[in-house]
């Protein structure tokens, strides 16, 4: 079946990336390095930024004395080049909040949450990748499947498992936009043979 690169569903415009490519995070092989590569912040909310504000004071001893000091300086969030609300970074790559299992990074709002300590986990953007979310302007939203070199052994993994990127990431994407139009997602893969 032809498969247009780009569809509408439910309102929201999707990649056909997102239905046929393979994913599936190898932490074993690639430690969690999303966390700590990268040359901007992970993309948040005002709504976010506050859920992050409330859960500081939780997760302030897990942080490194280099991001403590960032976010004593701008906060936990700043504006990008584009001018979008991202989370704050050490040294221009590290998410500040990235803390250290051996040699695994982990998410310090994450693992707060997971121990029922606070009531916000992490922001969406972080959630949903290797989707991101493009907001054209008028409420329209777009949805990308975005490769990168870290993640390789996702690929290798997931064509592996044969675990499409939108069921490896069924939770966050039900947590953004809702079961009724994940339910939308899946009949349209399935329409379409894949
Ligand atoms: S998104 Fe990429 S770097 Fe991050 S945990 Fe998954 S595979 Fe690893």
């Amino acid at each position: 079946m032809n498969i247009p690169p780009i569809m509408e569903v439910g309102g929201i415009l999707i990649s056909s990336e997102i239905l046929t490519e393979r994913f599936c995070c190898d932490y074993e092989k690639c430690k969690g390095i999303c966390c700590v590569e990268g040359d901007a912040g992970a993309p948040v909310t005002q709504e976010e930024i506050a859920g992050i504000e409330d859960a500081l004071d939780t997760v302030w001893g897990d942080l490194s004395a280099s991001a403590q000091s960032v976010i004593d300086k701008q906060g936990v969030a700043y504006a990008d080049k584009d001018g979008d609300l991202v989370t704050s970074i050490v040294r221009g790559r590290d998410c500040v909040f990235t803390c250290y299992d051996g040699d695994n990074c982990l998410c310090a709002l994450e693992r707060a949450y997971r121990n029922g300590q606070t009531s916000f986990c992490k922001p969406i953007s972080c959630a949903l990748y290797p989707i991101r979310e493009k907001n054209f302007g008028n409420g329209l939203i777009g949805l990308n499947y975005h490769r990168w070199a870290v993640c390789k052994d996702a690929v290798i993994k997931g064509k592996e498992l044969d675990i499409p990127v939108y069921q490896f990431l069924k939770e966050p994407l039900i947590r953004r936009f809702g079961t009724e139009w994940y339910n939308e997602l899946c009949e349209v893969a399935t329409s379409l043979g894949l």
